[in-house]
């Protein structure tokens, strides 16, 4: 009857909720001492300039493996981490291996190579974040101008104070992209306002190119170059995908079909063959 399917349901939710709680404790339990057991590390994921071919910006993406759990993706300790507060400390170990990182890779021959790290919105909204970050570059050796913060619009939402920690990262060298781009709460005033450098298009628009999505890919690149941003095509799977996007000229492009984000050796070794690896 539909009662008792009813009542299956708000049991079969109950268990759900149950399972996600007893999770989440088991995340936060786990989160506390996964930097330390040296657990956390980086994947980098290339972004190719569309029009060379050539490797513009590398992503570093976090990944946490678990010893009995093994990978657990982003989208499952991201938020926790961002609710309890360790994000802060992720973000501060992300940041300060993927400089050190990248200052190495620089030195081996790739001095103009761009680094870009996720920011998440309670890392960014620290008193002392652009400080922290600065610490870091000094430490590390990475000149300022080859590293990019990526956050989402949700970020920009706090207009004043969003708009003071991008006036600092400017003029300190810095640039910084809106990941995620056409998906968060968004108020186009923010993109005449704030110092940004490039637009990410969300894999969600690229990935299927139905109709209506072809219709706003395109709005959002002419809206891009018309506010003299760089746009980057997130999620880029097919060549359809990639025809469509050089025609209209999108600047960069990042996804499978090219490379999915890399260990550090791998992606080295593709830094090194790049003239023998497809390319767009
Ligand atoms: P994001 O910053 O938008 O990163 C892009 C995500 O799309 C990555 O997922 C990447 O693996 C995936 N991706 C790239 N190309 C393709 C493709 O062609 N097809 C498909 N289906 N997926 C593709 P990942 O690594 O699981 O990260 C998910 C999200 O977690 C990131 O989205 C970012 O918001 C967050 N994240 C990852 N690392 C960090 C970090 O160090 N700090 C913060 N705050 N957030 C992070
Ligand atoms: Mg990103
Ligand atoms: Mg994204
Ligand atoms: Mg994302």
């Amino acid at each position: 009857s539909a009662k008792e399917a009813g009542r299956g349901t708000f049991r079969f939710f109950t268990m759900e909720l149950h399972e996600k709680l007893m999770e989440k404790t088991f995340f936060e339990k786990e989160l506390r001492q996964s930097l330390e057991k040296e657990q956390f590390l980086l994947h980098y994921q290339p972004q190719y300039d569309l029009e060379t071919g050539r490797i513009k910006g590398i992503e570093a993406l976090a990944r946490w493996k678990h010893p009995d759990r093994g990978y657990i993706p982003p989208v499952k300790f991201i938020p926790v981490a961002e609710e309890n507060g360790f994000i802060l400390e992720l973000g501060e170990w992300v940041l300060k291996t993927a400089c050190a990182q990248a200052k190495a890779w620089q030195d081996e021959g790739f001095p103009s190579l761009r680094l870009s790290v996720n920011v998440s919105m309670r890392q960014f909204t620290q008193p002392n974040f652009v400080a922290d970050v600065l610490q870091i570059l000094h430490e590390t050796g990475l000149h300022p101008t080859n590293l990019n913060l990526e956050i989402t619009e949700s970020i920009m939402s706090d207009v004043q104070q969003c708009q003071c920690i991008l006036q600092d990262l400017k003029n300190a060298g810095i640039s910084v992209s809106v990941d995620d781009f056409g998906t968060g709460y968004s108020s186009f005033l923010y993109l005449s306002k704030f110092p940004i450098s490039h637009l990410k298009i969300d894999r969600a628009f690229i990935n299927e190119l139905s109709k209506n999505n072809t219709m706003i890919v395109k709005a959002i690149i002419d809206l891009a170059k018309n506010l003299q941003l760089n746009v980057i095509a997130e999620g880029v799977e097919t060549e359809d995908q990639e025809d469509f996007l050089k025609k209209l000229a999108c600047n960069e492009v990042q996804g499978f079909l090219y490379s999915k984000p890399l260990p550090q050796h791998e992606i080295e070794r593709l830094l090194h063959s790049h003239n023998n690896n497809r390319t767009p």
